[in-house]
């Protein structure tokens, strides 16, 4: 199976997943969407409103701020793989419940593997917390740690910028860092220049040998 077979293959086992209660909620499940072989995935926390009506992630207010910060760090939005930690929305818009945590993260962790991204910008707590349990975003915000051979880079999540106005600086700021982490983040997977070539040394007279006769 390649990548884009494992992405749809998860869309559809998330499309009537029963694992945990969301589903009794939801009007569409969001399984993410984006390249099979992105470079950057994007990971948020759960559906809200128009993203359970329309069944794809970040469409709502959140998502075009998010469209807009992507640009920012130089990033079209159709190059990179959008999803979150879990596929149906939690009823409004409350925290993604532990259990709920637990049972969607299979389906996260095959998208990672299958994708295999050279950098994961995590969006708000939840996200970021799946992959670097020990971080406070306050510190950790817009830098990039590196994790099986690929970049996290933990970001404040966009809505809490429509909430509190002051973040969207932040987010501003940290996003226009991302081109620099992904030049980083391509080094990681470089491919290492082979050694320099032994130098030819001049060839010195073996002493053992019987020297030939010079005649000049
Ligand atoms: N917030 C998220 O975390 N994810 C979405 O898909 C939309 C809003």
């Amino acid at each position: 199976m390649d990548a884009a077979d494992v992405i749809g293959e998860v869309a559809g086992l998330v499309a009537v997943c029963t694992r945990c209660q969301l589903h009794l909620s939801r009007k569409k499940a969001v399984p993410g969407e984006g390249p099979a072989d992105a470079e950057v995935m994007c990971i948020g926390e759960g559906p809200g409103f128009y993203e359970n009506e329309q069944g794809r992630p970040f469409v709502g207010a959140a998502g075009n701020l998010l469209n807009e910060l992507l640009q920012r760090g130089g990033l079209r939005r159709e190059a990179v793989f959008i999803t979150n930690v879990v596929k149906c929305r939690p009823p409004g818009n409350r925290d993604p419940l532990p259990d709920e945590l637990t049972f969607c993260g299979d389906y996260l962790t095959r998208q990672i593997e299958a994708i295999n991204p050279l950098m994961i910008v995590t969006l708000g707590r939840y996200s970021m917390l799946r992959f670097l349990p020990l971080a406070r975003i306050g510190e950790a915000h817009g830098k990039a740690v590196p994790q099986n051979g690929r970049l996290i880079v933990p970001m404040y999540h966009p809505a809490a910028a429509l909430h509190q106005p002051g973040l969207k600086t932040t987010l501003e700021r940290d996003f226009a860092g991302l081109q620099a982490h992904l030049q980083n983040a391509r080094g990681l997977r470089a491919p290492k220049a082979p050694p320099p070539a032994a130098e030819e040394k001049p060839s010195t007279p073996d002493h053992n040998e019987p020297q030939q006769l010079r005649l000049f």
